[in-house]
C-alpha cells in the first residue's frame, strides 16, 4: 500500500500529518509513504529526514499517482479531489459542516473520507483521538496566551520591590483542553478557579488543585459531551457567573457542545466588570464563541480587558502538535492495513462512525441533512 502526504494548504496551518519517526515505522512495517516536498517545514521536520525514514520526497504533481491513502491534518482543497483514484482513502480532519459540498465531492467522486474528528471516543479508539491530543496541545497554549496578554504576573512573588499577589485564573469548560489550562495556568503559579456542567469535570479539575465553582446544573450529555442547558439553567449559569468573573485576572474559555453553537458564558457586561489589564482567551472562538465580545482571529480591547480568540491553536506548537497527530494516525493505520496490505474491515466501530463518505454514499448523516 501507498500513503500520501501533501503539504498542508490551509492559511497558518503549520502541521503536517506524518513525522519522520512514523514514516520509519511504516515503512519497517512494508508501507509506502511518499510525501510532497516540504511537507514537515513548517514543523520544522526536513526532506531529508523524511527521505532518511524511508519516504520518497516528490512535488505535488507526483504526489497522488498510485496512491491508495492520503494522510492529511486539514481537508485537501476540493479542486484536488478529481486528481485523485476512485477508491482513495483520505484521512484526516474534515470539518463537514464547514464545507458539505466538498463532502459532495468525495462521495460523487468515490473517494473514501475517514474524518478524524467522528472516530467514535471509545477507550480503544483513544490513541487515535486526534480530538483529545490536539485539544492538550490547545489548552497549553491558551493559558501561555493569557498570561502573555495580561497585565499582570501569574505567581506570587516576594521581591524587595514589594509582594506581588498570584493571578486569578477561571477556566471555563473542563474537558480535555480546559483541563491542561488548568495545569498549566497552576505550573506558571496562579490561582485557578475552574466552572463545567458535567460533575466529572469538577473532580479533575479539583485533582488539578482547582477550585471548583459548583452550580445546581448537570448537563451531561451523550458520550461523556454536555447537553445544551435550557433558558432557566442559562440563568442561574449568568447570575453566579457574572459575580466571579468580575474578579478574575484571566478567564479561560473552552466550552463545547457537539453539533452546535459553542454556548455563551461571558456576556458584554461581565467583560465590562473585569478589571483592566486582565484578559479573556476563547478557544471557542472558531465556533462562534464562548464570550460575546469575540471576534475570531482577532485581539479586541473593551475598557482595558483584551478578549482574545485564536484560531487554530494546536498549529502553534507545530512540532509536538505534529507528533502527536502522526501517532494517532499511525495508530488509526492499524485498522486500515495488515502486514503493508490494504484490508479495512468497515464494520469496525472506530471506522464506520469516522466514515464520512464511502461507495458513492454520504455516510454521516448530519452532513446529508446539511445537504438537504
Ligand atoms: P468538548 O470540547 O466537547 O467541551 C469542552 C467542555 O465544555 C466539556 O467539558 C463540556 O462539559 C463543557 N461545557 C459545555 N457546555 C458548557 C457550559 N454551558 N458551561 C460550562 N461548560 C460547558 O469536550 P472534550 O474536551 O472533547 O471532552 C468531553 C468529554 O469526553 C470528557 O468527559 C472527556 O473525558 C471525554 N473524553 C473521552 C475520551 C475517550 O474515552 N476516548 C477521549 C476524550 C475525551
Amino acid at each position: 500500500v501507498q500513503i500520501a502526504v501533501p503539504k498542508e494548504t490551509a492559511p497558518g496551518e503549520r502541521r503536517v500529518a506524518l513525522t519522520p519517526e512514523v514514516v520509519g515505522r511504516l515503512v519497517k512495517e512494508g508501507v509506502g509513504v511518499r510525501l510532497e516536498t516540504g511537507a514537515g517545514a513548517a514543523a520544522h521536520f526536513s526532506d531529508e529526514a523524511y527521505w532518511k525514514a524511508g519516504a520518497e520526497v516528490v512535488h505535488r504533481e507526483q504526489l497522488f499517482s498510485g496512491a491508495q491513502v492520503v494522510f492529511t491534518v486539514q481537508p485537501l482543497p476540493t479542486p484536488e479531489l478529481a486528481r485523485l483514484e476512485t477508491g482513495t482513502i483520505l484521512v484526516g480532519l474534515m470539518y463537514p459542516h464547514r464545507d458539505p459540498e466538498r463532502v459532495r465531492t468525495m462521495a460523487t467522486g468515490n473517494l473514501t473520507a475517514l474524518a478524524m474528528e467522528l472516530i467514535p471516543r471509545i477507550t480503544r479508539a483513544q490513541s487515535m483521538d486526534v480530538l483529545s491530543s490536539q485539544a492538550t496541545v490547545a489548552g497549553y497554549v491558551a493559558a501561555l496566551i493569557a498570561a502573555r496578554e495580561s497585565s499582570r504576573f501569574f505567581p506570587m512573588l516576594t521581591t524587595a520591590a514589594g509582594t506581588i499577589r498570584p493571578a486569578k485564573v477561571m477556566v471555563m469548560g473542563v474537558g480535555v483542553a480546559g483541563l491542561q489550562a488548568i495545569a498549566t495556568a497552576r505550573r506558571l503559579g496562579a490561582n485557578v478557579w475552574a466552572y463545567d456542567v458535567r460533575k466529572a469535570a469538577a473532580e479533575q479539575a479539583l485533582s488539578l488543585g482547582a477550585k471548583v465553582i459548583e452550580l445546581p446544573i448537570s448537563a451531561e450529555g451523550e458520550g461523556g459531551y454536555a447537553r445544551e442547558l435550557t433558558e432557566e439553567e442559562k440563568k442561574i449559569q449568568h447570575e453566579a457567573l457574572a459575580k466571579e468573573v468580575g474578579g478574575m485576572d484571566a478567564v479561560i474559555t473552552t466550552a463545547q457542545v457537539p453539533g452546535r453553537r459553542a454556548p455563551v458564558l461571558i456576556t458584554a457586561d461581565m467583560v465590562e466588570r473585569m478589571s483592566p489589564g486582565s484578559v479573556v482567551v476563547d478557544l471557542a472562538a472558531e465556533s462562534g464563541g464562548n464570550c460575546e465580545l469575540t471576534r475570531p482571529g482577532e485581539t479586541v480591547e473593551i475598557n482595558g480587558v483584551k478578549v482574545v480568540g485564536p484560531l487554530n491553536l494546536p498549529s502553534a506548537l507545530s512540532v509536538h502538535a505534529s507528533e502527536m497527530y502522526a501517532k494517532n494516525l499511525y495508530n488509526l493505520s492499524k485498522l486500515l492495513i495488515k502486514e503493508g496490505r490494504l484490508e479495512p474491515d468497515w464494520s469496525d466501530e472506530i471506522l464506520a462512525g469516522a466514515l464520512l463518505t464511502h461507495q458513492g454514499q454520504i455516510a454521516h448523516a448530519p452532513t446529508r441533512a446539511l445537504l438537504g
